[in-house]
C-alpha cells in the first residue's frame, strides 16, 4: 500500500493472494488492508490538500504529464500484468494501457484550463466573479475489468482539478494499481497527493470512505448494487458521488444497414475482455429481415474466435474472472434454452486443453431471445450475443428502451434520419452510430438511471471534482 509517500503493510500485517484466472497461478501477495488503513491514507491525504490545491496548474499539469510519460515507457511492462492478473489477450491490454494513458495526457492539458466567469450584476454597484475550487480528498473504488483505465479516468481528473485521494482498487486486480502507484511515485506527486490501499474485504474501507468527514467526494466504478449502497451511505454524509454502474447495451441493427458490417462490429464489441464491459451490448435487437444474415455472420466470426492464456499466440478471448461469474453466464443460457431460444454456437464451458484450470465459457451466439428470458433483462458481463427480431422503428426503439439501465446503446444504420430520431430518443448516456467504440478521454463517459451519475472524461470529467464558489463583491 502506498500512504504518505510510503510503501507499507496493513496495519493488522495480513496479505492475500492474486490470481491468474486463466490458469489459477498464484502471481503475488499484496496486503490485506482494512477501515484502519484507509482512515490513515485518508489523514494523509487530507494533510496533503493544502499544498496540492495551491501548487499551480502547471505544477500540476506537469506531475501528470511526467506520469503519462513514465506510462508510455511501461506500456509492455503494463500490458504484461494486466494480462497476467486480468485475463485479457495481450493486443487488448496493449489497447487499454494506451486508453489509460490518454486520460494523464489530456487532464495534463485540461489542468490549465479549469475557467472561472464574470457574470453582470443587476446592480450597478455589484460584480459577480465565480471560482472553480477543488472539491478535497477524493475517495476512488476501482473495478477489475479495466483495472489500469479505470484508475487513470478518475484519477487523472482529480488531480488536475487540484485534489488529493485513496484508492482502493478491485481485490481481483490489485497488481495493475501497484503498478501504476510507482509510477505516480516516480512522476514526483509530493507525498500524501496518491494514496493506495489494497483490501481482499472492500467492506470495511467502503465504510470508512463514506463515513469519514475528511472525504469530500465518492468515485465509484462497479456493480449497481454496491454502488446504490455506497451512495445511500454517502448521501447520509452529504458527500459528493459518481457512480459509473452496469449496464444491459441494445444493439440496433435496422433494415438499410450491412448486415454484415453490423454482425462484424457486435462481435468485436460484444466480446471484447470477453463481455466483461459495461458498455458491452446486452441484446442485438435485429430488423426481421436481416436476421439470418446477421446471425450467420455472426456466428461464423464467433466460431472462429480462439480462447486461451492471453498471452499465447493467436488467442482472441480470455477467460472470465471468477468461477460465480462462469456460473452466472451458464445460469443465463440455460434459462434461455430451457424457454425457447437456439444456442447457434458455443453455449458451454471450455475445459479441454487445460482449460478447466481457469475459467473459460464459449463464445456464444443465441437466437430467438424473448422478453421472459432472463439475459433480456439481467446483465450477463460474459461471451453471450443475444439476438431479438423487432419488425419497425417504434418497436425497436421501445424495447431498446424497456431497461432500468442506461449506459451504451449501438445502432447501425445508413439513414441519418433514423439515425438522429434514435440519437435523440434511446435513453441512454452513450450512443455509437454505426460506430462500436463511442469512448475517447476527451469525451464525457457515463450512463442514466441504474448505470449510475456523473461522467467521466472530458470537460464534464473535471467538473466532478470542483466546486464553484460566487463572490459577490460591492464596490
Ligand atoms: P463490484 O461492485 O463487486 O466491485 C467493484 C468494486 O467495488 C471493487 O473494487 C470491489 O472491491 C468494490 N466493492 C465491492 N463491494 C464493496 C463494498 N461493500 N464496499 C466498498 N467497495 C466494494 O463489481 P464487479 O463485479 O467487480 O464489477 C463488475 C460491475 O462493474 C459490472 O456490473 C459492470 O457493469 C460495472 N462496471 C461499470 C463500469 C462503468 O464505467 N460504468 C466500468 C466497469 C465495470
Amino acid at each position: 500500500m502506498f500512504i504518505a509517500g510510503k510503501w507499507e503493510e496493513a496495519a493488522g500485517g495480513r496479505r492475500f493472494d492474486v490470481t491468474n484466472p486463466a490458469n489459477g497461478e498464484v502471481l503475488a501477495d499484496v496486503p490485506d488492508g482494512g477501515a484502519q488503513d484507509a482512515a490513515r491514507a485518508i489523514d494523509a491525504a487530507f494533510d496533503a490538500f493544502p499544498g496540492w490545491a495551491g501548487a499551480t496548474a502547471y505544477d500540476r499539469s506537469r506531475a501528470l504529464f511526467k506520469a503519462w510519460q513514465i506510462m508510455m515507457e511501461r506500456k509492455e511492462e503494463l500490458a504484461l500484468t494486466m494480462t497476467r492478473e486480468q485475463g485479457k489477450p495481450i493486443r487488448a491490454a496493449r489497447n487499454e494501457v494506451q486508453y489509460a494513458a490518454d486520460f494523464l495526457q489530456w487532464y495534463s492539458e485540461e489542468a490549465k484550463r479549469v475557467y472561472g466567469a464574470t457574470i453582470p450584476s443587476a446592480r450597478a454597484d455589484q460584480r459577480f466573479i465565480t471560482l472553480r475550487q477543488p472539491v478535497g480528498v477524493v475517495a476512488a473504488i476501482t473495478p477489475w475489468n479495466y483495472p489500469v483505465s479505470m484508475i487513470t479516468r478518475k484519477l487523472a481528473p482529480a488531480l488536475a482539478a487540484g485534489c488529493t485521494l485513496v484508492l482502493k482498487p478491485a481485490e481481483a486486480t490489485p497488481l495493475c494499481a501497484v503498478e501504476m502507484f510507482k509510477i505516480f511515485e516516480e512522476a514526483g506527486f509530493p507525498p500524501g497527493v496518491v494514496n493506495l490501499v489494497t483490501a481482499g474485504d472492500p467492506a470495511p474501507i467502503g465504510e470508512e470512505f463514506v463515513s469519514n468527514r475528511k472525504v469530500a467526494k465518492l468515485t465509484f466504478t462497479g456493480s449497481t448494487p454496491v454502488g446504490k449502497m455506497l451512495a445511500g451511505r454517502a448521501a447520509a454524509e452529504m458527500k459528493r458521488v459518481s457512480c459509473e454502474l452496469g449496464g444491459h447495451a441494445p444493439f440496433l441493427v435496422f433494415g438499410d444497414a450491412d448486415p454484415v458490417h453490423a454482425a462484424k462490429g457486435a462481435q468485436l464489441v460484444k466480446f471484447l475482455n470477453t463481455g466483461q464491459a459495461c458498455i458491452s451490448p446486452n441484446r442485438m435487437l435485429v430488423q426481421r429481415a436481416l436476421v439470418d444474415d446477421f446471425v450467420g455472420t455472426l456466428s461464423e466470426r464467433v466460431g472462429s474466435m480462439k480462447a486461451g492464456n492471453g498471452l499465447e499466440d493467436g488467442i482472441t478471448i480470455g477467460p472470465l474472472v471468477n468461477q460465480a461469474a462462469v456460473d452466472k453466464v451458464a445460469a443465463q443460457v440455460e434459462d434461455a434454452a430451457a424457454k425457447g431460444a437456439e444456442i447457434v454456437c458455443g453455449g458451454k464451458r471450455l475445459t479441454d486443453g487445460g482449460l478447466d484450470k481457469g475459467f473459460f465459457y464459449a463464445p456464444t451466439v443465441l437466437a430467438g431471445v424473448t422478453p421472459e428470458m432472463r439475459i433480456y433483462r439481467e446483465e450477463t458481463f460474459g461471451p453471450v450475443a443475444p439476438v431479438i427480431a423487432f419488425d419497425d422503428d417504434d418497436e425497436a426503439l421501445a424495447m431498446a428502451n424497456d431497461t432500468h439501465y442506461g449506459l451504451a446503446a449501438y445502432v447501425y444504420t445508413q439513414n441519418n434520419s433514423r439515425a438522429m430520431r434514435m440519437f435523440e430518443g434511446l435513453n441512454f448516456g452513450i450512443i455509437g452510430i454505426n460506430d462500436i467504440n463511442p469512448t475517447s478521454a476527451a469525451a464525457p463517459f457515463g450512463g442514466m438511471n441504474d448505470s449510475g451519475l456523473g461522467r467521466e472524461g472530458g470537460r464534464d470529467g473535471i467538473d466532478e471534482y470542483l466546486e464553484t464558489k460566487l463572490g459577490g463583491f460591492s464596490i
